[in-house]
């Protein structure tokens, strides 16, 4: 079906299901080409529903094998069935049970939904709707049913045999060839959680004891021979449980807790009740084929997945609109975990980072959508930053307005109230109404508006009065059907600089809440604080307190004062990000690089005494701090009629000049952050790594001989992925026979690692080159690529889509690359293809002659014949 032809589903036209499926009994034989699938569901009408009502069950590429209605077969006139339904138009006005009989082809699915294979491994993805592939089913979230399931498989191919919640029974059967397992999950639940998974896996376990006191069996299964790489995430299992039970109260609640890794996944990772699916770039880590930036990544996946088995699974979603009721809830726990775990500020600012470049480009173009949508076609294309990232930022905003204790309140509530239903967004913030005694009314905005808001802050010193007056203004730019904004309720952290630190804050505006918070919940609100001795510094938007845009009229030498005196450590970085910002905006819209040089001296001495002084405290942080705004940034900032090259280039001039500048610096960085001994994951070590490496790509800009040295000692040294990886980035700055050298020596070192070449390969489709093209296209043939691999093409695919030069060559080939690929990978896998085509989320910014070239490829994409849903959805609303 066409996105074109296909109906718009909306919220307003939700009603609950007129049939409820209490329990489900499922027998699957598998077998790689004939699965068979008995499924026995016990139905009654649903008291909330119509009386009365046909039974619809949902379907997708299925056949109908038999079909028995309180076991007796049905007559043929009494139903009807295709592949995307089966129908009884006159069922039973009572309970009754249906045997219902599909056989699968679990090797053939290469959409990744449903049943599937990867690597020889039987396993499932059902979120969104993948288990009407399976079985015909009501697949809807608010039909929540206890689940048996028993597997059989031939035990030399599936010797490992899992499910959902607790294993109840397992044996051979006659003849020792055959064995199964029988699976009993006793928590109701929708059928996206629904998983099996049945193949040859190795696995490590661990008892583990809730502060409840149940025990449970904790594992992490994976490829044969590579159980040795599953530690970490054994470890963030535990210590993510552990921290749940301290923070939030949740203890575990089945015998067993299964992970396991597969290598053919479309997303991270999958929370299905007790079995958990991971992608297994975020289990496996061993230090020479996982980097730092993986071993936070697995601890934050894993701690994500577990953490939705309660705000997801115990409390599910009504439907598919509130899916940032489980998404951006969960994201907002497992920030909090890792912030708790590692730096706080660190944290924070990368995640701002990834809210900035995902979630704001969203927003600013043509798939801008609310964080809860009204009206979808395909609800696999808003699995999004803005459901998930902003989701989390506007959790994280509730949590600021409510203050710590009504907060935590308000979540045992909503535990309480909530447990073993399918929530509403209203039925969540009903709980935090009561606990705190506010009106959220209007703070509740934040889930039905789209676009990113704008905050203008100017403020004035009066000397003689000893008072300082702020002005804060707020504005959305109109984004596809919304084109009216309303004010959103703004919570604005702040603080007051002065020569020795922060000054009081005295005001007796309303708007100024406790903690130095400011309510900005109108167009615009002016207040005054007294009793100041001297012209204040404002730090506004402390830790990031909201989603937003800021505009200041502070002057750099003020932004750079705050960089080092502001008391708040992410607004000392988003100081001097500021500057650096507004730098290259000017430069990457005139095209004039001179300007850049003078501020180039500035920043680079501002950064000099930080790298003196308080740098070595935190070295994480440090390494932030010296990562400049990425030109994809500073396009996003500019807005229109980008040129990326000319963006790319100040981008380049000015890394360069800090570069040089700093060049003593960096490089004693090089022998002062050199790490004797083993290596460690922990934050400090990581920090340090970070810093150095960091240090390293400037100087590879500014000195590419001594740097190109530099990073050819660091990879024959070094002990670790993240040094290697640090050493191969470096020289991908440094076009030569060195660094294909280096490219060749890295390939045949992780020839049998392909999550390792997934970020070689990354590695060269970023590079600034008007060769990497046909660098890429040449890649695509080797072994190390494949097209029915997602993690393959996202990182050679995606990480081209990602290159800000080479994705908008001038000359449009690289917009009609993307678009052949996505058109051809549409047939096999819509949901990795309709992601890819994301990439052109930001076309209409560019300037005109890419703007028309990235146009002609999406409607080249759009004409296709036969396109997915999926793809035709995201073609045509980035064309509309
Ligand atoms: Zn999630």
């Amino acid at each position: 079906m066409r996105a074109e032809d296909a109906p718009m589903i909306r919220l307003e036209d939700y009603r609950p299901s007129d049939w409820l499926i209490d329990t489900v009994d499922l027998d699957i034989l598998l077998d790689a080409n004939r699965t068979r699938v008995r499924s026995l569901l016990k139905l009654r009408p649903n008291p909330q529903g119509r009386q009365g009502a046909p039974l619809v069950l949902d379907g997708d590429e299925l056949a109908l094998g038999s079909i028995a209605l309180d076991d007796v077969p049905l007559a043929p006139t009494l139903y009807t069935s295709t592949p995307q339904s089966l129908t009884l138009p006159s069922p039973p006005d009572r309970a009754f049970s249906l045997r219902i009989e599909t056989e699968l082809n679990p090797a053939a699915n290469t959409k990744l939904m449903g049943l599937y294979r990867s690597s020889g491994v039987y396993c499932t993805q059902c979120e969104a709707d993948g288990f009407r592939r399976i079985t015909y089913f009501l697949d809807r979230p608010d039909v929540m049913s206890v689940y048996t399931v028993r597997l059989e498989a031939v035990k030399a191919e599936a010797p490992v045999l899992l499910a959902n919640g607790n294993l109840v029974a397992s044996g051979e059967l006659p003849g020792g060839e055959r064995h199964f397992a029988v699976w009993h999950d006793p928590h109701p639940k929708p059928a996206y959680l629904f998983a099996i998974v049945g193949g040859r896996l190795d696995h490590i376990r661990q008892p583990y004891v809730t502060a409840e006191g149940r025990k449970v069996e904790l594992a992490v299964y994976v490829e044969p021979g590579k159980a040795g790489r599953a530690g970490w995430a054994l470890d963030s299992l535990v210590r993510c449980m552990r921290w749940d039970e301290r923070v939030f109260g949740r203890n575990y609640d089945l015998d067993v807790f299964n992970v396991v890794a597969v290598s053919d996944f479309n997303m991270g990772a999958m929370e299905n009740k007790g079995l958990n699916i991971f992608n297994d770039k975020y289990v496996l880590a061993d230090p020479l084929t996982a980097s730092d930036g993986d071993y936070i990544s697995i601890e934050a996946i894993i701690a994500h997945e577990y953490f939705h088995n309660w705000t997801g699974n115990r409390i599910t979603c009504r439907d598919w609109f509130q899916l940032c009721l489980k998404e951006g809830l969960t994201v907002f726990r497992d920030q909090e975990f890792s912030s708790d775990e590692r730096s706080r500020p660190v944290k924070r600012i990368s995640d701002v980072r990834t809210l900035r470049s995902t979630q704001f480009s969203e927003d600013a173009g043509p798939l801008a959508h609310p964080v809860r949508p009204r009206a979808y076609k395909e609800i696999n294309n808003f699995y999004t930053p803005t459901v998930y990232e902003k989701g989390a930022e506007v959790i994280r905003m509730l949590k600021v307005l409510t203050g710590d204790d009504a907060f935590a309140r308000g979540m045992d509530l909503y535990f309480e109230r909530c447990d073993g239903t399918a929530a509403t967004i209203e039925e969540f913030l009903d709980c935090f109404i009561e606990t705190s005694g506010q009106d959220l009314t209007h703070f509740a905005r934040w889930y039905e508006q789209a676009g990113t808001p704008t905050v203008v802050a100017s403020g004035h010193y009066d000397a003689a009065a000893g008072s300082y007056t702020l002005e804060l203004a707020q504005s959305t730019p109109p984004t596809p059907g919304q084109e009216e904004k309303a004010p959103v309720v703004i919570p604005v952290a702040l603080g007051l600089v002065g020569k020795t630190g922060d000054l009081p804050l005295n005001s007796i505006s309303p708007a100024l809440k406790a903690g130095g918070v400011v309510v900005l919940d109108q167009p615009s609100l002016n207040l005054t604080f007294t009793g100041l001795s001297e012209a204040p510094t404002p730090s506004l938007l402390r830790g990031f307190s909201a989603p937003v845009r800021l505009e200041l009229d502070l002057g750099d030498a003020e932004l750079l004062r705050l960089f080092t005196a502001d008391s708040d450590s992410f607004n000392r970085w988003q100081a001097f990000q500021t500057v650096a910002t507004r730098a290259l905006v000017r430069a990457g819209k005139s095209g004039n690089l001179s300007e850049l040089a003078e501020k180039a001296r500035e920043l680079a001495a501002a950064l000099a005494d930080f790298l003196a002084g308080p740098a070595m405290a935190d070295p994480a942080f440090a390494a932030q701090v010296l990562r400049l705004p990425s030109a994809a940034d500073i396009a996003r900032e500019i807005g229109k009629d980008v040129d990326p090259d000319a963006v790319f280039a100040a981008h380049r001039a000015l890394s360069r000049a800090i570069g040089a500048a700093l060049a003593e610096p960096l490089s004693a960085l090089q022998v002062q952050l050199r790490q004797h001994g083993p290596y460690s994951p922990a934050a400090g070590p990581a920090g340090q790594r970070a810093l150095r490496n960091e240090a390293l790509g400037l100087l590879a800009l500014a000195l590419p001989v001594e740097a190109s040295a530099l990073a050819q000692a660091r990879y024959a040294e070094a002990d670790n992925l993240t040094d290697r990886l640090a050493a191969l980035a470096a020289m991908t700055l440094i076009p030569g026979e060195a660094r294909e050298a280096l490219i060749g020596r890295f390939a045949e070192l992780y020839a049998d690692e392909p999550l390792v070449l997934d970020k070689w390969l990354m590695a060269q489709a970023l590079i600034p080159e008007a060769g990497t093209l046909d660098r890429v296209k040449a890649l695509m043939a080797s072994p190390a690529f494949s097209l029915g691999n997602p993690n393959r093409v996202r990182a050679l695919i995606g990480g081209f889509s990602a290159n800000l030069t080479q994705f908008n060559r001038a000359d449009g080939a690289g917009y009609g690359f993307i678009a052949g690929i996505v058109t051809e990978l549409d047939r096999a896998n819509p949901q990795v293809a309709s992601r890819l085509l994301g990439a052109f989320k930001t076309w209409r910014m560019l300037e005109p002659g890419r703007r028309d070239l990235a146009r002609s490829a999406l409607r080249m994409v759009a004409a296709t014949p036969g396109l997915s849903r999926d793809v035709s959805d995201i073609a045509a609303r980035s064309l509309a």
